[in-house]
């Protein structure tokens, strides 16, 4: 592989790496050389994670960290955490996310603060944080996992489309801040994956045929088709890509 994309002796945080899309990214940054701290809201989950995939890399190269992604007090001493006992964070990936479906009219403010606070404000908190440690560095990568609802609505579920819009937007102010600190922030938007958060789309017929029809690829996403674009973006090979969001949808967000 070109060193453009080698990540050996770089230092990445994923966030909500626990399960799901953070892990499948995390590890494809530690198959491309990086040590991986894993977080989670749940440590014995976390734990878990952590011991499976620590079996599979060099000892000393995947540890984890536990926070509350939406307190700015928890997101400061879990980087802290990582800075004094892992190393200079070099990346971090903004996955963290949660969704609610209900209609708007029906919806509680409670639920809105939610689903805002994990899939937005937590971008902003951590990679605030990261950012105090990148800047005087001058480099580092932050990853911000979006959604094709970063572009498009669906009904019911105002909130998550509301945050995933706002992280687009976020991505670019964080490069207007930061970009000539030697940062580069980039959005990953990935279409409809298969994971424990889609299981119930997956197993309704009706919506996993109009999943099937209206993506030009006639599939759903893997969670391993993000691993590329990830490490892409947290390698050499992007240093001038500055406050993009890529779209990993098998077409969907091209056609109508
Ligand atoms: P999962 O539900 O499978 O996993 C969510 C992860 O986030 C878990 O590790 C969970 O930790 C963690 N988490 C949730 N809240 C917090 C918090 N407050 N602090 C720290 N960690 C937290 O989600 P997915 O893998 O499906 O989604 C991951 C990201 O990808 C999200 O941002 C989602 O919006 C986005 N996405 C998903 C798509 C899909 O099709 N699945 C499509 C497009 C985007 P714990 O295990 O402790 O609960």
């Amino acid at each position: 592989m070109s060193g453009l994309f080698d990540l050996t002796g770089r230092v990445a945080l994923v966030t909500g790496s626990s399960r799901g899309i953070g892990n499948a990214l995390a590890r494809g940054l530690a198959d491309a050389g990086a040590t991986v701290v894993l977080n989670g809201l749940h440590p014995e989950r976390l734990k878990a994670a952590e011991a499976a995939m620590a079996a599979d890399y060099p000892t000393g190269r995947i540890s984890s960290v536990a926070f509350d992604v939406t307190k700015d007090t928890e997101a400061a001493a879990g980087v802290a955490w990582i800075e004094e006992n892992v190393g200079p964070l070099h990346i971090l990936v903004n996955n963290a996310g949660i969704q609610h479906r209900v209609p708007m009219l029906d919806l509680d403010v409670a639920d809105w603060e939610r689903v805002i606070a994990t899939d937005l404000t937590s971008a902003f908190l951590v990679g605030r944080e990261a950012a105090r440690h990148m800047i005087p560095r001058g480099q580092g990568k932050i990853i911000n996992i979006c959604s094709v609802q970063t572009d498009l609505a669906r009904p019911t579920i105002a909130p998550y489309v509301a945050a995933k819009g706002g992280l687009r937007n976020l991505t670019r102010a964080m490069t207007a801040e930061w970009a000539a600190s030697g940062l580069q922030i980039n959005g990953i938007a990935p279409g409809y994956i298969h994971t424990e958060m889609t299981q119930n789309l997956v197993d309704d017929p009706d919506f996993n045929s109009w999943i099937l029809g209206r993506t030009p690829a006639n599939r759903w996403g893997t969670v391993q088709d993000l691993a590329g674009p990830a490490v892409w973006l947290a390698s050499a090979g992007s240093d001038f890509v500055n406050g993009q969001t890529i779209f990993i949808d098998g077409g969907m967000t091209v056609v109508v």
